[in-house]
């Protein structure tokens, strides 16, 4: 077991100004907290974290970063609170701790391989702390040289694990020591009997093979002294793992993956590549079909490279890559583009930038051993515009920072987002704007037939909510404004002793359209009902001009009187429906409100929208949902029809008095009806031409003053 004291001496190893009582501290702490435990092994609890805090010992980590290692476990497996670590190590060391504990927390049972990607990068976004990864990694290599304590099943599903999500992860970090050791561990629990093969026939020839190399070497570097070309010769053996993926991809047999041991030979410049080239095939025959030119054509995540199959000197087969030394730094840090390149979209710049800059970081700690500069940079965002959420059943699924559970809906399907009433976001009802986190798990409440609703605009961030609901609403405006067009084109055609009916099922109607540059009727019908063409310019095209009964400007002034809708843009009806260009409106006859009213508009089927008093009746009757703000933008010189009652006692001249004094304050009377009572009393209606509320106000209080008038008032019918 390692001793706390090795960590120490290993640590001073490196940076002899190592905050070294932090460490004695966590020590201690992680000692008390961890007592009585014991792990599968049999060993003490404590032996784990110490591995862990070696671990990362040995990759030159800083004192907070052991320290933190020392305590990884106490939040999640002790007694020990938040608080506590606060107050004992200060909220850095806090930090990470429970960034590691958060780590822990999430299980991936259920996980599918192809969810591999988006669980390795939820991983990374939830830790905006380097280090909080590197004892992960740590922590999970020392389980992994543990596992065999645990049950079959289990050492198989953390081993799948391993592969599947920590390895690839240590590779991106450019820490391959590690990703060999994870994949070499993990394979000798899933596939035993495949493991102890592959290792028998290495060690077989252990060293006869080692000698092999080294010959191989020395004719190498012997021929290229010859000829003057400075250059370095490497020679690797794959590891078990590695050779096994190439036996199962090639469907080969053991003795036929001939590049178990590896050459490379890097070089100065290009040109200085192909010569090598060029003396290696002069001295070994080369396998033509072997041949891979990476260099003039270089793979998608930038690797380049020469690959030369050859019969080496003892007639069997080498593998030799010949490289230059900016060719072989970029295959050691071209993961960062791997990545981008696994995900079969376009190269992302911004994170292959980010991978080779930690990569960067990794491999210059062992070089710098500055633990200063290494702290500046490890407090990573590796994806700041991603959140990554749970489904209910643990899949993952990546939104737009800011997302919403309305974003989340539509992105499992459209109709989801469309019915999305409500959301549960671990457990708990939260509103639709609920900003999502990394980690949540997300649950969406659906309402057969519910409709998306406008405000959702305001708050949605991803590209697809918002086109789908955009889409939704368009589709919506045309129905209302193809039915309307309908309407008004019927009421046209029949004014002309036409029948629309039948002639827009001809071809004729078909080919207007074309003329007015619609590719289908129905647009053309939408655009009459926008109010963009009027149902006039369409029935010109069946009539000749000179049968027209009325002038196109009688035709207008009609239409609006019949049907009380103008287009809202040019702003006739003086109404505005916020956030809606092209909707056309019209008023409740019910209530007819004039400017200064409170009015409130109602979406209504085909009819585009109708403004009633907030307080009308029928407005109370209708269904809230299809309610929408609208407000009063009146133009100059309009008038609203206004209704009273004015109730006086019969006397000659009274309703030529009242009509004057309604004139006197220029409003005109649109129409006018009088009863007389039995009890001697008139009760006369009028309808009124009004500019606004004020306006009505003045009449009013004036008529109030004509003698024998006993009150006035409005009438709403
Ligand atoms: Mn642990």
């Amino acid at each position: 077991m390692i001793r706390i004291t090795d960590i120490v001496d290993r640590v001073l190893e490196y940076n002899a100004d190592s905050d070294i009582d932090i460490i004695d501290r966590a020590y201690i702490f992680s000692a008390r907290v961890h007592e009585g435990q014991v792990r599968l092994s049999g060993e003490p609890y404590l032996s784990h974290p110490l591995e862990v805090a070696y671990i990362l010992a040995d990759m030159n980590l800083d004192a907070v970063s052991i320290s933190a290692a020392l305590l990884h476990d106490v939040i999640e497996d002790t007694h020990a609170t938040n608080e506590e670590v606060q107050q004992l190590f200060g909220d850095e060391i806090l930090h990470i701790v429970s960034g590691v504990t958060k780590l822990s927390s999430l299980t991936f049972e259920n996980a599918q391989a192809r969810q591999a990607e988006s669980i390795r990068k939820m991983l990374l976004a939830m830790a905006d702390d380097l280090r909080v990864i590197l004892i992960k990694l740590a922590d999970r290599l020392h389980n992994m040289r543990t596992l065999q304590f645990h049950k079959e099943a289990k050492r198989r599903a953390i081993a799948r694990e391993t592969l599947d999500i920590y390895a690839p992860l240590a590779a991106r970090l450019g820490i391959y020591w590690m990703k060999r050791e994870l994949e070499d561990t993990a394979f000798r629990h899933i596939l035993p009997t495949e493991y102890a093969e592959i290792e028998d026939r290495l060690a077989k020839d252990k060293k006869e093979r080692e000698a092999y190399v080294e010959s191989v070497k020395k004719i190498i570097r012997e021929k290229m002294a010859e000829n003057e070309l400075e250059c370095e010769v490497l020679g690797r053996y794959k590891y078990a793992y590695s050779i096994y993926q190439k036996m199962k991809s090639q469907e080969l047999a053991f003795e036929d993956v001939y590049d178990i041991i590896a050459f490379r030979i890097i070089v100065k410049t290009v040109p200085k590549c192909y010569e090598a080239l060029g003396f290696i095939h002069s001295m070994w025959k080369p396998i033509d079909i072997k041949f891979k030119d990476y260099i003039a054509r270089p793979k998608p995540n930038m690797y380049q490279s020469l690959h030369t199959t050859v019969i080496g000197p003892a007639g069997e087969r080498i593998e030799i890559q010949i490289r230059t030394w900016e060719m072989d730094r970029v295959a050691k840090s071209g993961v960062a583009a791997h990545w981008s390149y696994k995900e079969g979209q376009s190269v992302d710049e911004d994170a292959s930038h980010k991978f080779a800059w930690i990569q960067n970081l990794i491999e210059n700690q062992e070089i710098t051993k500055d633990p200063d500069e290494f702290l500046e940079n490890v407090r990573i965002d590796l994806f700041p515009d991603e959140v990554y959420v749970f489904t209910p059943n643990g899949e993952i699924k990546t939104l737009t920072k800011g997302s919403t559970p309305v974003d989340f809906a539509y992105l499992i399907h459209t109709e989801v987002g469309h019915q999305c009433t409500g959301a549960k976001v671990n457990g708990r009802m939260v509103p639709l704007r609920y900003e999502l986190q990394t980690g949540d798990v997300v649950e969406i409440v659906t309402t057969k037939n519910h409709q998306p609703s406008k405000d959702w605009l305001k708050f949605v961030q991803t590209v697809k909510a918002r086109s789908r609901i955009r889409q939704w609403i368009k589709t919506q405006e045309k129905d209302r404004s193809v039915s309307l067009g309908r309407e008004m084109l019927e009421k046209a055609f029949r004014k002309h002793k036409l029948d629309y009916n039948i002639l827009s099922k001809t071809d004729e109607m078909e080919k207007l359209a074309g003329v007015f540059g619609f590719k289908r009727v129905d647009d053309l019908i939408a655009n009459v009902g926008y109010g963009k063409i009027t149902p006039l310019q369409v029935v010109r095209k069946f009539v000749p001009p000179t049968q027209e009964p009325e002038s196109q400007e009688d035709e207008q002034s009609i239409l609006h009187k019949i049907m009380g809708r103008v287009r809202n843009k040019k702003s006739k009806t003086g109404v505005l429906v916020r956030g809606l260009d092209d909707i056309l409106v019209r008023f409740g006859k019910c209530c007819q409100p004039v400017p200064g009213d409170p009015i409130i508009g109602y979406i209504t089927q085909g009819y585009g929208v109708t403004v009633h008093r907030t307080n009308c009746v029928n407005a109370l009757k209708m269904n809230p949902e299809r309610g929408i703000d609208v407000e009063w933008n009146q133009g100059p010189d309009q008038t609203y029809p206004a209704k009273i009652r004015v109730n006086s006692t019969d006397r000659v001249g009274l309703l030529a008095d009242v009509a004057a004094s309604i004139s006197k304050f220029n409003a005109n009377i649109v129409s006018a009806n009088t009863t007389t009572r039995e009890n001697h009393t008139v009760d006369s209606m009028f309808t009124l031409a009004v500019e606004d509320i004020n306006h009505l106000d003045k009449v009013v209080s004036a008529l109030k003053k004509v003698k024998g008038v006993l009150g006035v008032k409005r009438i709403y019918n």
